[in-house]
């Protein structure tokens, strides 16, 4: 089982669209996927055909230790993987952490109990750097960085790059940045053609070769509470991210 975070300390970056169409995508090729939704905000699970609202358990009871995973996850059966949801609740798990031994290591302990029941773990982590993404990014294996190819693109990078170097050295020897994935990409747009190249001069193969593309269908999604891959698979970008999928696929078989 590898778990991956899906961070970037910007909002509104894709990071929660990656998350459940990369969880789509892995479920369509036969991966066995669980998806961690870590924002209060809740999108990743509405956005997996899980209704927030009647939520009985989630992510929140399982950081409290009062529920395992294999109590608060839900088979989202559209969408062909399990998900450990978030609601408001955890907007207060912030605080209740903050009093409690190993509250950096919570998600990793509940992890370690279901290690053999799935092939890759996703975790949507919220825009910030609070105890919430420590918990994700203490649990993972690796980093997945969704960036758009704007101006400033690289220089919000070196906050989450420090992040990343300091959690590595001092809490999960582990972790490491798998990738950035290039995302709402439009190549006509001579600009972000132009910060693409300077992200693959500067980082190598750490930029995935998979290209997301900006597109219509991928931002219409959530609204009918499903990933892009599940409610229209012949878009250009739910392929892409299916592309994707299998690049990850194979970089974990790289992986020691
Ligand atoms: P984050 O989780 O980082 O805040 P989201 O995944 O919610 O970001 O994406 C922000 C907005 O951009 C959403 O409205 C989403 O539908 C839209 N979006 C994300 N990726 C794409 C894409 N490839 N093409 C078009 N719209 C996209
Ligand atoms: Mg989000």
């Amino acid at each position: 089982m590898k778990i991956f975070c899906v961070a970037n300390q910007k909002g509104g970056v894709g990071k929660t669209t990656t998350t459940v169409n990369l969880a789509a995508g892995l479920a369509k090729i036969g991966q066995r996927v669980l998806m961690v939704d870590l924002d209060p905000q809740g999108n990743a699970t509405m956005g997996s055909a899980v209704d927030k609202r009647k939520l009985e358990l989630s992510v929140y009871d399982v950081l409290l230790e009062s529920a395992s995973i294999a109590e608060a996850r839900v088979v989202s059966d559209k969408c062909g993987y399990h998900v450990l949801g978030a609601n408001r609740d955890l907007a207060g798990a912030e605080v209740e952490l903050v009093q409690l031994e190993q509250r950096d290591q919570r998600l990793k302990n509940a992890l370690a109990q279901v290690k053999t029941e799935y092939d890759f773990v996703l975790i949507d982590c919220p825009p910030s750097l609070s105890m919430l993404t420590l918990n994700g990014l203490c649990s993972a294996h690796g980093v997945i960085v969704p960036m758009q190819c704007e101006y400033f693109a690289l220089e919000g990078l070196t906050d989450l790059v420090n992040t990343i170097k300091q959690v590595h050295a001092n809490l999960n020897p582990d972790l490491q940045i798998i990738g950035l994935l290039r995302v709402m990409f439009d190549p006509r747009i001579t600009l972000q053609q132009q910060v693409s190249d300077q992200l693959k001069a500067h980082f190598g193969d750490k930029v995935f070769n998979t290209v997301i593309p900006r597109n219509v269908r991928l931002a219409e999604a959530p609204s009918y509470g499903l990933p892009g891959v599940v409610f229209d698979a012949s878009a250009k970008g739910s392929a892409a991210y299916v592309d994707f999928a299998n690049e990850m696929v194979e970089r974990i078989q790289r992986m020691p």
